[in-house]
């Protein structure tokens, strides 16, 4: 079913979140702080809203792809009232207690927020790699999901406003955990003479491989018990990480990307976890805090 939808913001992602609604054949009310960039998307049969409260005033599903937490609340705070019964879906990047923030600052305005964190770039949106996140009101995700749909796949995750957020922090921290590998992995060839290009493939594939044990990671995690299906001791792999990270250094190549990491995994060897998996760190992440 066509449902009108607006979209306030239009920036890299805003942009082909309009244009695949429009794509999908959903009725599509646009604005943007700079009103030029509504141009391309009035000429693929959007309308034109000329402030925020044309925007909200025009659907009963209202999306926001802004900067941050605060260009939201600059842009809807004065607007609350065309904001009642409606579904606002905030597609910003934000943090779990700004989504909490907004869901509190929805109820008492009487309209419901769904907080989504976008596992995509821009040109994904639409495709079959995308995946989208949310957190809020069972009830109001089922309303709009055939909406949401436009996107990628939609996936609830709970009540709790700020689930999605936090979900989305961890998977974007985890890739730029793997950035920083994959930066040092071609440095390391590149200093050699070697075309980064002939190692590119091997690398994913490997990453792979390293990826599908997220879960063992996760399960030893959870329980406490890092030696639990240990296949690679920390004791072992202290020792090979500390001669890649020296022939990095001989290379004329900086091990600084990598280089706390292979102090924890010392430190936690000399604690005596040698005999368990390197996932045992998690101890002094969890404990800075507290001792330092
Ligand atoms: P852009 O920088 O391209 O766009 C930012 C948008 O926010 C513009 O529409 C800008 O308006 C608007 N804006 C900024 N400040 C204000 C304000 N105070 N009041 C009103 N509008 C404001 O960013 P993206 O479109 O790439 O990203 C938008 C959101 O999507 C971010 O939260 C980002 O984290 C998230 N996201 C982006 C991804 C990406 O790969 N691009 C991936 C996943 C999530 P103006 O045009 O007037 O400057």
């Amino acid at each position: 079913h066509p449902t009108p939808v607006s979209v306030l913001g239009l920036g890299g992602m805003g942009t082909e979140l309009a244009r695949a609604l429009i794509a999908k054949g959903h009725p599509v009310t646009v604005w943007n702080r700079t009103s030029a960039r509504t141009d391309q998307l009035v000429e693929l049969g959007a309308a034109r809203a000329s402030d925020p409260a044309e925007a909200i005033s025009a659907s009963p599903v209202v999306i926001a792809c802004l900067l941050d937490h605060q260009s939201v609340r600059d842009t809807f705070d004065d607007h609350t009232e065309h904001l009642r019964g409606k579904t606002l879906v905030n597609l910003t990047t934000t943090v779990p207690g700004q989504a909490r923030e907004l869901a509190a600052w929805a109820a008492c305005h009487a309209f419901d927020v769904l907080d989504g964190g976008i596992m995509a770039v821009p040109p994904m949106i639409g495709g079959p790699d995308a995946f989208l996140l949310y957190s809020g009101p069972r009830e109001a995700f089922d309303r709009v999901e055939p909406v949401l749909a436009a996107f990628g796949e939609a996936r609830y995750l709970d009540a709790d406003p700020g689930r999605a957020a936090l979900y989305d922090i961890a998977l974007l921290t985890g890739m730029y955990g793997a950035v920083a590998g994959i930066i040092q992995a071609l440095a390391l060839v590149r200093a050699e003479g070697q075309p980064s290009a002939e190692v590119a493939p091997l690398l994913s594939r490997w990453l792979r491989g390293v990826a599908a044990a997220v879960g063992v990671y996760a399960e030893q995690i959870d329980s406490r018990d890092y030696a639990k299906g240990t296949v690679a001791n920390l004791a072992m792999q202290t020792t090979g990480f500390g001669h890649l990270l020296d022939f990095a250094e001989s290379q004329g190549v900086s091990a600084e990307l990598l280089a706390p990491l292979a102090e924890l995994m010392r430190r936690r060897v000399a604690e005596g976890h040698g005999h368990e998996e390197v996932t045992g760190i998690v101890e002094f992440l969890l404990s800075k805090g507290s001792t330092s």
